[in-house]
């Protein structure tokens, strides 16, 4: 970085920067950086791309097609009314459950994916998990080690919240050992559900002890907040234009608002209305390449707008944000293959105002059109494993 080139979200120093802020999230297959970012601005924006690319819906995409484990979905239990923690597997239609002890007041109850389960056989199964539920309290009493404590702020808009203790492991890593994560609501006592699962034993003959809610019962519940993901995505215009344009062209004194909106949530309005994640008809306009993902940048009436469309065209997002006054319509469409930087930038005039584009927050039947239909491969993968053991 040239010396004197100021962070443009903050105006603070860039000075040491090596790595610097991606241009599109790294979770999300981005490789392109941007070295004008400061060092605490980077820090701040990873809570707003944590938002966007492990909680909302676009994580479930994400983990179809790049197979992280990052995503944060429940699967919700109409019978006992909670909400219990799912994964998305590429090629699933449904959330299949993570296996998971959830404290129910003085029940205890066990819950997992039954088609891997019986691929397993059930004993086999309820008995290696107990091992490692042992292990990890015990890890715990001794050494404070072995247990991730994470305190759920925002609950679900349904479904309760009793605490649950889960582990992010296929069956098939189980012999790596696991660490385990607890999810709690409530500041309670971490001692007691340490012993509620110490004290736990596998009965896999109740009938309660053996759910397969993720096939039986497909249903996902996303908890993400709004206002962090317009500021991601809003971020991720201002990355895109200082990519497209240069860093002297976009900064805290050409995008005020924009830029003390992503950095700090404040500080005037950007235009959120009609901001959100696009339905299924834009998606479809925009032919994405496959395995890329594109960007279309419009300016128009002193607001840029940017129409994300993620991976191939599977999902997409559209954000309003102010920028400078510019006489003309501008438009710059960016390709940026996933996990590639070939990326290509192609600016052009716009003769009209753009379209209106149809936003919504929560209809993932609309939003992703082509969700892959149910799954191929976990219960094949399990008895590989187990083959060569
Ligand atoms: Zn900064």
């Amino acid at each position: 970085m040239p010396p004197g080139v100021n962070c443009i979200y903050c105006g603070g120093s860039t000075s040491g920067v090596r790595r610097g802020e991606h241009v599109i999230p790294e979770a999300l297959g981005g490789t392109q950086t941007l070295r004008c970012v400061c060092r605490s601005c980077n820090t701040a924006f990873s809570v707003l791309d944590k938002e966007l690319c492990s909680r909302s819906p676009l994580s479930i995409v994400v983990q179809q097609e790049l197979g992280t484990k990052t995503g944060m979905h429940w699967d919700y239990n109409e019978e006992y009314d909670i909400a219990l923690e799912a994964r998305i597997l590429r090629g699933f239609l449904a959330p299949v459950l993570w296996p998971q002890l959830v404290l129910l007041g003085p029940t205890t109850l066990f819950l997992f994916d039954q088609e891997e389960a019986e691929s397993v056989g059930l004993d086999d199964y309820a008995n290696a998990f107990h091992n490692l539920v042992h292990r990890s309290t015990e890890q715990w009493l001794s050494r404070r080690k072995g247990i991730i404590w994470e305190r759920i702020r925002r609950q679900p808009d349904r479904g309760r919240f009793p605490p649950r203790f889960f582990s992010r492991h296929e069956y098939a890593d189980w012999k790596r050992g696991m660490t385990f994560i607890c999810r709690y609501l409530d500041p309670i006592e971490r001692e007691q559900i340490v012993h509620a699962v110490r004290r736990w034993e596998p009965d896999i003959t109740r009938s309660t002890t053996a759910t397969s809610l993720g096939v039986l019962d497909p249903e996902t519940l996303l908890s993400y907040q709004q206002d962090l993901i317009l500021r991601a995505l809003v971020k991720i215009g201002l990355n895109l234009l200082a990519y497209a344009l240069s860093p002297t062209d976009v900064n805290s004194t050409t995008f005020p608002i924009a830029t003390k909106y992503a950095r700090w949530g404040t500080a005037g309005t950007p235009n959120l209305q009609n901001s959100g994640f696009v339905t299924g008809g834009t998606l479809s306009e925009s032919h994405c390449p496959t395995d890329a993902h594109k960007f279309e940048l419009v300016y128009s009436n002193q607001l840029w707008r940017l129409v994300a469309v993620f991976f191939g065209g599977r999902i997409g997002t559209c954000v309003h944000f102010p920028g400078p006054q510019i006489t003309d319509y501008v438009r710059y469409e960016i390709v940026a293959p996933v996990k590639s930087k070939d990326w290509t930038v192609y600016k052009s005039k716009l003769h009209l105002a753009p379209r209106a584009i149809r936003t919504l927050w929560d209809d993932l039947s609309v939003m992703i059109p082509s969700m892959p239909i149910r799954h191929r491969g976990s219960r094949k993968r399990v008895e590989q494993r187990r083959r060569g053991k």
